[in-house]
């Protein structure tokens, strides 16, 4: 009976454990912006997509290689204080497309969506065509058509109409 009681007991610091170091790596928020199941090693880069850099007023925390059931590893990233639109954060999916967005108000959930490569983006990418117009002096900003290809995120530059797969590289 003794035994028994010292299995729960410990069952119990275990589950509390688990617990624990769940909320250590995605600790709550108030309201705010929780992407997740970002490609790993990209948080980085995230960040860079939304803007978020030296003059952000935001509490920001940022988890990289994180153990994930769903992806081996990946990357977290939380905007505290800040609703990050739609349109931004399907941005996210040029680099991490499997990345998912929990919007958090009042630390609760009140939405929850994956992200999906936007048709169209402007001044993220540079155009690795060194002749291409949007690497000229002209105020011409890169621009790049999104689609998909065997699964695959392709960006098509809209100038010069150079490709490349490894968006990541030119952001
Ligand atoms: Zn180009």
């Amino acid at each position: 009976m003794k035994t028994d009681m010292n299995k729960i007991e410990k069952d119990c610091e275990d589950g509390i454990k688990k617990e624990t170091n769940k909320h250590l790596i995605i600790s709550k928020i108030k309201d705010g912006t929780v992407i997740d199941h970002i490609t790993s090693g990209m948080a980085i880069l995230v960040l860079k997509i939304l803007g978020i850099g030296v003059n952000t007023r935001e509490a920001v925390s940022m988890a990289m290689n994180v153990p994930s059931s769903k992806m081996g590893k990946k990357d977290i990233v939380k905007v505290e204080g800040k609703f990050i639109s739609e349109d931004e954060l399907n941005k996210i999916a040029l680099i991490a497309p499997q990345a998912t967005i929990n919007l958090i108000e009042n630390f609760k959930i009140t939405k929850k969506f994956e992200v999906s490569p936007p048709k169209v983006v402007e001044r993220i990418i540079s155009c690795p065509n060194r002749n291409c117009i949007s690497n000229s002096r002209e105020p011409i900003s890169s621009r790049f058509n999104i689609y998909l290809e065997d699964n695959k995120v392709i960006a098509k530059c809209d100038y010069c109409g150079k490709k490349i797969s490894n968006i990541e590289k030119f952001i």
